[in-house]
């Protein structure tokens, strides 16, 4: 009982809401119709414009609120266990400069990095030291960029190329992949979807790259807002080379002492989607892929890719047969 009062959200899990479902493309592509009458010259009337611009701005948040899992489902917390957990997990990295001090600070305790498959690719020294140390390590896409406007071809590219990039530096992981920015655009959760991917947001946002002012200010702060379950979004590194450096950073030390200290265990995204069995999994976990899409690449192309991907390849029953073997 004390504990449920400790840590409030044992009982409340996030619930996607009910209109969230409406927000689907179909409908949003009616926003573009005022648009496209401002294209060929025409003045679209009130009505027109005013619907335009509203559902434009619905779709805007469900691309920027992966919360809402507008576009499909998103692990995004709180997944409240039996006893207090939390997942912290690390963006925008590896940096040379700073993730070796996220490194130190957190010790013995786990967490989730999303890294840059770029800059991992220069830095494989601490991609080995975050494995060594027990972490949790994921795709956070090639380059830190805005895929606002992106195909599902360029998604997928983009995921794919990240991930070959990224295997070469020893991360075999490919459960779990969080877009730059989170943006959760309907092309990219569709390559997501079809490749078993689970899309991870956060329930928990630090605003480390913007808030400024003491550290362990800053890391009291945050354990007080966190909740049984949570995934809290957090950066080992600026967003470039040389930007400003994340809060979060000098923080983790701190943060870790006064996690621990309200009871938290401190988990990776692989836990927090496991669950602990306490209690139902909200989020709908969808089958990775209904049909085949026509038209698709070679084998030899996907081989790396986790049996969703390698199913788009070759022939369904092929597919099939590979998913049952690894799943
Ligand atoms: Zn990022």
């Amino acid at each position: 009982m004390e504990s449920r009062l400790e840590h409030p959200s044992t009982s409340s899990a996030w619930r996607r809401p009910w209109w969230a479902g409406w927000l689907n493309p179909l409908a949003v592509s009616f926003a573009v119709v005022p648009y496209l009458d401002l294209l060929v010259g025409r003045r679209p009337g009130w009505p027109e414009l005013m619907l335009g611009l509203a559902l434009s701005g619905l779709f805007a948040l469900g691309v920027f609120l992966p919360r809402l899992q507008t576009f499909g489902p998103v692990l995004c917390g709180p997944r409240p266990g039996i006893s207090p957990r939390i997942a912290l997990t690390y963006d925008d990295g590896p940096d040379p400069s700073t993730t070796p001090r996220v490194l130190e600070a957190l010790g013995d305790k786990r967490a989730t990095f999303f890294v840059i498959a770029e800059k991992a690719r220069a830095h494989p020294e601490l991609i080995a030291a975050m494995h060594e140390a027990g972490h949790q390590v994921c795709s956070h896409g090639f380059r830190h960029s805005w895929w606002l406007v992106i195909s599902p071809g360029r998604a997928r590219r983009l995921v794919l190329q990240a991930s070959k990039v990224l295997s070469r530096t020893g991360i075999r992981e490919r459960r779990f992949f969080r877009p730059p920015y989170g943006l959760m655009t309907p092309p990219l959760m569709r390559v997501l979807r079809r490749s078993g991917i689970t899309p991870v947001g956060w329930s928990l946002r630090s605003y480390d790259t913007i808030r400024s002012g003491p550290a362990d200010t800053f890391a009291q702060e945050i354990a007080e807002r966190a909740r049984n379950g949570d995934i809290l979004l957090l950066h080992d590194a600026p967003e470039r080379p040389g930007g400003r450096r994340p809060l979060g950073i000098d923080a983790t030390g701190t943060l870790v002492k006064a996690l621990e200290s309200k009871g938290f265990e401190l988990v990776t995204i692989q836990e927090i989607h496991d669950g602990d069995g306490s209690r139902p999994i909200e989020v709908d976990e969808r089958q990775p892929i209904r049909r085949l899409p026509q038209g698709t690449r070679t084998a030899d192309r996907h081989r790396r890719w986790p049996p969703a991907f390698q199913a788009r390849a070759g022939k369904s029953g092929k597919g099939e047969e590979k998913r049952a073997r690894t799943g």
